[in-house]
């Protein structure tokens, strides 16, 4: 195996790792988040406040009833395993309820964690891609320093300026982003390679689109909220930080697409036939 395909096997492995595991949270995302009421939670729960369904052993009450209780956003949610570090590595398995003294501190290097792992993850499927060597060598770069982020204290960890982080990682997943959609757009029909591929932040809400060949489309920052995209092939599509609520993908192919996260999909709606990329699993409500 050569020394570039070494490192996108362990790519995938570091993607497909950043699963949540509830078992070892102290409950983070029910207690530390602020959330208002809404289709998706029926309650206002204010930061640090433990939702009033959290039990003695950080597992939910309603878990198997979420969304006929109307608490879908629950469903949704996808912390990337940041909850189970902050508990067990940044708070050495000390919880906040055992340790109330550092129950604010852990409440805050949560969000903290959360967006440390959302950057890994990133990083970490762009290096799973065949792009060119200088860029998996910046991104293997950013990612080994985005993981050594995931090991600081809690003090320096909330002193951290993420900002700088993002900046960089964003500019590299668009360069990794738009060589892989280039290849794909290389090998359309000539016919295809008229259409506009660059979508970013297109504002699609509720656009019929079914059975549409979208390969190569950039939908970065695109609102495709209830678009329906029933039966649409969607390989080397960009969807990063794109609004894919309640957008219908039965039937379409996604199986290479990038840059979608567990919490978009479980955002949408799909069905068996959806096809999904290899780091995501399939919604149980679908
Ligand atoms: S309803 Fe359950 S999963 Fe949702 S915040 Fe409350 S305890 Fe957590």
């Amino acid at each position: 195996m050569t020394a570039l395909k070494v490192k996108k096997v362990a790519a995938e492995q570091i993607r497909k790792g950043l699963q949540a595991d509830c078992t070892n949270c102290f409950g983070l995302c029910c207690t530390a988040l602020t959330i208002i009421a809404s289709s998706d939670f029926p309650i206002n729960k204010p930061a640090g406040k433990p939702c009033l369904n959290l039990q003695s052993d950080y597992s939910c009450q309603i878990h198997s009833q979420l969304r006929e209780k109307g608490y879908k956003g629950c469903t949704v949610f996808d912390c990337l395993g940041a909850g189970q570090v902050v508990s067990q590595v940044t708070f050495n398995g000390q919880s906040w309820r055992d340790h109330p003294n550092t129950a604010e501190k852990m409440f805050q290097v949560f969000p903290i964690m959360e967006q440390i792992h959302e950057m890994i993850a990133y990083a970490a499927e762009a290096l799973s891609y065949d792009i060119p060597d200088a860029l998996v060598d910046e991104l293997s770069k950013q990612l080994k320093e985005l993981q050594g982020l995931t090991k600081l204290d809690a003090v320096r960890l909330l002193s951290l300026d993420l900002v700088m982080h993002r900046f960089t990682l964003s500019e590299l997943l668009i360069q990794a982003s738009d060589s892989i959609r280039s290849s794909m757009i290389a090998q359309l029909p000539s016919a295809a390679k008229n259409q506009v591929f660059d979508r970013s932040r297109v504002n699609w809400m509720g656009k019929k689109l079914k059975g549409k060949d979208l390969r190569g489309t950039d939908f970065r920052g695109a609102y495709l909220i209830a678009a329906d995209m029933r039966n649409t092939d969607l390989r080397s599509v960009n969807f990063i930080g794109a609004d894919v609520r309640d957008a219908d993908f039965s039937g379409a192919n996604l199986s290479t697409s990038m840059f979608l996260t567990q919490m978009q999909i479980n955002s949408a709606m799909g069905n068996e036939e959806t096809r999904l990329p290899f780091y995501l699993e399939r919604p149980t409500h679908w």
